[in-house]
């Protein structure tokens, strides 16, 4: 299957006679806005990955958050995966069709024992000038309702969830105090995204989860709740977080630095300089997909090893 649009077309890999790696990665853009070069480093960043591997590489959009989703991103998002030569494996996945898998995740969870209602507010965590975003009082005690009410994971202790080594990042160590209780289905009923990405990379057979450093301190929850649901745990690998030059996070809602299309192999290379590849000279007139042979050919994931941001200037 494969997603046809305006400007380009994102295509199904062929199938290869070599025994299949066991690497299955992804990426999972929501589509809150178009791609920036933030996002299309963290794309480039997990596919070079994958097929350094051999392995596969899915395209899943994370379109849960509802209120968030804006209307013709998702379209513009696949316009300009194809019109960069992005080919993804597998069929296009869309989290809003797995509603029944997430709720059964939940089911398991509270059956579990690890889920409770949380009736704290932003408002009042505000208050109180709490910014972890963990419960606040005692809801754990209350028994409160579901319905009109956050529902939140219990972490569990084990020190083990708490620390990983990630693929590019090393060692991380998390403190157990900062991890306690997140929202796993928010008050408006909506999974939130802690849950449901977990649920569906392990629906998707995803071994390998290579993301922006944002999503680093999302990884102890990921690695909690793989562990309370009997999932397998993924390999971590998170790239530098590019910032503008303010400091500020590029944000697909905020329409930061959109995609040159016009010239797909310099918009390409321009992403590769930023994952510190270096692209030969003349490459902007290369058609992309000999520009992909290369950065396939040539990927040195080390050269960004440790590095955790970087500013635009
Ligand atoms: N959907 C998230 C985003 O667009 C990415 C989730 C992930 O890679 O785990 O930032």
């Amino acid at each position: 299957m494969s997603a046809s649009t305006a400007t380009g077309t994102i295509g199904t890999a062929e199938p290869t006679q070599a025994a299949p790696s066991p690497y299955v990665g992804r990426f999972a853009p929501s589509p809150t806005g178009e791609l920036h070069l933030g996002s299309l480093v963290a794309a480039l960043g997990s596919r070079l990955e994958a097929l350094r591997a051999g392995g596969q590489w899915l395209l899943r959009i994370e379109d849960l958050d509802t209120p968030r989703v804006l209307p013709g991103a998702e379209s513009r998002i696949l316009d300009q995966l194809g019109t960069l030569g992005f080919i993804h494996d597998g069929p296009l996945e869309r989290q809003s069709a797995h509603g029944q898998r997430h709720a059964a995740a939940l089911e398991q969870l509270r059956a579990g024992g690890h889920l409770f209602a949380c009736a704290c507010t932003r408002r009042q965590r505000a208050l109180e000038q709490e910014d972890s975003g963990r419960c606040i009082s005692d809801c754990a005690m209350r028994e409160l309702p579901w319905s009109g009410n956050a529902v939140r994971y219990r972490m569990p202790t084990d020190p083990q969830l708490l620390c990983w080594n990630d693929r590019l990042q090393g060692m991380q160590r998390y403190d157990a105090s900062r991890y306690r209780d997140v929202v796993v289905r928010r008050r408006d009923g909506i999974v939130a995204y802690q849950l449901a990405v977990v649920v569906d990379d392990a629906a998707a057979g995803v071994t390998d989860v290579v993301r922006g450093a944002d999503l680093l301190d999302s990884t102890p929850w990921q690695r909690g709740l793989q562990h309370s649901l009997g999932l397998p745990s993924t390999t971590y690998a998170h790239l530098p977080l590019l910032l503008e030059a303010d400091g500020a996070k590029l944000a697909k809602s905020r329409r930061s630095l959109p995609l040159q299309l016009a010239q797909p192999s310099a918009t390409l290379g321009l992403g590769l300089a930023l994952l510190r590849q270096e692209p030969p000279a003349g490459h902007v007139d290369w058609p992309v997909a000999e520009l992909w042979d290369w950065a396939a050919s040539h990927w040195e994931p080390a050269r960004i090893a440790g590095l955790r941001e970087w500013r635009l200037r």
